[in-house]
Formats: C-alpha cells, structure tokens, sequence
C-alpha cells in the first residue's frame, strides 16, 4: 500500500483521500489555508444537481428528489436559462422553461418576485 500526499484538502481532495484510505493506503492532505478555509466549499450553497447526480443506489443518505427549480430574477437570465433548459432537453435530460404564472401553479410558495424558472424533474 501507498502513502499519498494530496495537495488541497477541498471537495476533490478530500474525496480522493476518502477513497485512498478505503482501499488500505495512508494519506496526507496539505492544504495551504487549513484554518482559513477560503476554498469553493466555503460558499457551496449544498446543492446536488441533476449534471452532478449519478445514481448510487448503496449511498443512502435520505435524499428525496423532488427535481431542481432554478429561479429567474429578470426576463434576461430566464431567457439564459431557458436556452440551457433546451441544451439539456437536447440531451435527453428533461427541462422546462417556466413563465411565473406557471412557476407559482406549480410552486405556491415561493413569495419573491421572478420573471419564471426552469425545472429540472
Ligand atoms: C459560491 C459557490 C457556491 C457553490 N455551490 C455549489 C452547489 O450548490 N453545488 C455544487 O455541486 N457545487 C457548488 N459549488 C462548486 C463547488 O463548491 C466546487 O466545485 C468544489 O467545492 C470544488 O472543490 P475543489 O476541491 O476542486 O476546490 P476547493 O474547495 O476550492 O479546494 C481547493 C483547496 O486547495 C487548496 N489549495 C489551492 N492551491 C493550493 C496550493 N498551491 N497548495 C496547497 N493547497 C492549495 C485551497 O486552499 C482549497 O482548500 C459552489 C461554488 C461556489 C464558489
């Protein structure tokens, strides 16, 4: 078995360090703000898109997938999304563009003002 140093102790590295020590080899990770903290993690807003989601059935930690509704502020970036909804449709990834009508039927509660949404099942 190895021992790996692993340079960067964020989401990529920890994972790395994770499944190193897994399969029986040592680790260490060297990050080089360990106490400050300012990598992306800090403002990852914890979100498990459906780009990111593979299916791991053994990975059992209570997630209910409801789908993502991405809220669009301005007529502008609803229009961004709306092209991003038809690239993933494209691909075979279910999306759709919402107006705010349709996003309120679909979702009462949300209460700020938006120009629409896509949602992603
Ligand atoms: C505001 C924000 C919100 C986000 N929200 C989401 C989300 O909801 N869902 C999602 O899936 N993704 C989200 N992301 C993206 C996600 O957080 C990043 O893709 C992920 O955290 C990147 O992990 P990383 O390990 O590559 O980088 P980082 O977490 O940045 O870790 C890199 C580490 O390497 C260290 N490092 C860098 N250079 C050196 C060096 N020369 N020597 C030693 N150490 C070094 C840094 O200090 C840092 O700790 C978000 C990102 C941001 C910024």
């Amino acid at each position: 078995m190895a021992h790996i140093a692993i340079i960067g102790a964020g989401a990529v590295g920890l994972s790395v360090a994770y499944r190193a020590t897994q399969r029986g080899h040592s680790v260490t990770g060297i990050d080089r703000h360990p106490a400050r903290c300012d990598g992306c993690l800090v403002g990852n807003a914890g979100l498990v898109v459906p780009s990111h989601f593979a299916q791991r059935p053994e990975l059992d930690f209570g997630l209910v997938q409801a789908g993502l509704l991405m809220l669009c502020q301005t007529k502008h970036t609803l229009a961004g999304d709306a092209r991003t909804a038809e690239q993933a449709r494209a691909l075979g990834l279910p999306a759709e563009a919402l107006n705010a009508a349709e996003t309120a039927a679909r979702v009462p509660h949300v209460t700020m003002k938006i120009a629409g949404s896509v949602y992603f099942p």
